[in-house]
């Protein structure tokens, strides 16, 4: 009944899990779900008012535009250059976004042919593989591990795949390992592409979400970038708006037309409400923005604490709301997460759910208030390990 490609789509690795889990909360166990990267926080309240006055005028009741309101694309391009330092024009270099998943999807769709080789990370978010995939597109992992800081080895990559190499996407600040890049990893990019032809999307979802001073930079700032790249930014994890489905797209304006000759083909826009809220997001205060990351880091320190003393070996993250832990001897990324939900009530991601290269890790998400932590950190106290 299916087609090909949805037959081809990896196994869901979490059923075990999901059952198990279910199986316990039937029972009345208390969970801990620190399963899934979607903020606990409400969406700040002034993004909510400028939503609730924008969906009873009636004029945004109708099709959006397919690029977005000018209004919208021009906040996007204010705040890249207020907080990112580059300079953009809103009408060619960016693009609304139903969030940065559709995007993820769709950007295969425009430059890959089948028989393309896609580079991207891994662990990593699950779409840049099943997107290269619905595309025709052969996805090629580039491990992460911990000796290269979380960062792709691209000179490790064989002159064949480098031929058929069509499109790298890459994510820094990094979803599951919450590693950091600087600028001369961008830059090294800028030239690796450049030198063989390859299309360079960053996922910049986590951009905001630092701590201790640290500010994530663009990738469009490395130079020469605006040459070869584009870059996704999404209000998901920013503004707690993960529900609202908002995002951005800038760079080459070649490249976001192909986007957007996709995206005018499939969807139809974002609902002009949600874009004015999305300008009152980006064009006011940020200070939300600070005290959200001022709470994500207590629930950071008050797990790595608990980890720590448990003989984990985990460093504090700079940005992301993740913490990325290699699992004890003699378990599997799998087995591990199964004992902290059997035996303690606790959910966490397996490393290999974001690709075999997350092997040996699991991925806790910040997503409870910091006295859950805790409570997570005493239960894992108590497993013999
Ligand atoms: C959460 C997340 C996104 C954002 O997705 P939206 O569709 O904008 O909600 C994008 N990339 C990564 C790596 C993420 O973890």
């Amino acid at each position: 009944m299916y087609s090909d490609r949805i037959n081809a789509l990896p196994p869901y690795l979490f059923a075990a899990i999901d059952e198990a889990r279910d199986e316990l909360i039937a029972k009345g166990v208390d969970v801990i779900d620190l399963g899934v990267g979607d903020p606990d926080l409400p969406t700040h309240p002034h993004i909510v008012e400028a939503m609730r006055k924008a969906v009873c005028d009636t004029k945004t009741h109708q099709y959006p535009s397919y690029a977005g309101m000018p209004e919208f694309r021009k906040a996007a391009a204010d705040w890249c250059r207020k907080y990112k330092g580059i300079e953009l024009d809103p009408a060619t270099e960016v693009l609304s976004l139903i969030g940065s998943k559709e995007a993820v999807a769709h950007i295969p769709l425009a430059f890959v042919n089948p028989g393309d080789v896609v580079l991207y990370t891994e662990p990593g978010y699950p779409v840049y593989k099943i997107g290269t995939l619905f595309a025709g597109g052969e996805p090629y992992p580039l491990p992460l591990t911990a000796e290269n800081n979380f960062l792709p080895d691209l000179d490790s990559i064989p002159a064949n795949i480098l031929k058929k190499a069509k499109l790298f996407f890459f994510n820094y600040p990094n979803n599951p390992t919450a590693a950091t890049a600087d600028m001369k990893f961008f830059e090294k990019v800028v030239e690796f592409c450049k030198k063989h032809d390859i299309i360079a999307v960053h996922d910049n979802a986590y951009c905001q979400m630092t701590y201790e001073g640290y500010e994530a930079p663009s990738f469009l700032a490395a130079k020469g970038a605006r040459d070869i790249g584009m870059e996704l930014y999404s209000h998901s994890k920013t503004y707690n708006m993960t529900g609202w489905r908002l995002g951005f797209a800038v760079g080459n304006s070649a490249l976001i037309k192909g986007l957007g000759k996709v995206k005018s083909n499939v969807d139809s826009g974002v609902f002009d409400a949600i874009q004015i809220a999305g300008i009152a997001a980006l064009c006011s205060s940020q200070a939300g923005v600070e005290e959200t990351n001022k709470i994500y880091e207590e629930r950071r320190n008050t797990l790595i604490e608990g980890l720590t003393a448990m003989g984990l070996e985990v460093k504090p993250p700079k940005a992301t709301f993740y913490i990325w832990a290699p699992v004890p001897e003699g378990f599997t990324s799998m087995s591990f997460a199964k004992l902290l939900l059997e035996e303690a009530g606790i959910i966490a991601t397996p490393g290999v759910g974001f690709g075999e290269a997350g092997e040996g890790y699991i991925r806790f998400a910040l997503t409870k208030p910091v006295g859950r932590i805790k409570e997570a950190v005493e239960r894992i106290k108590k497993l013999q390990l």
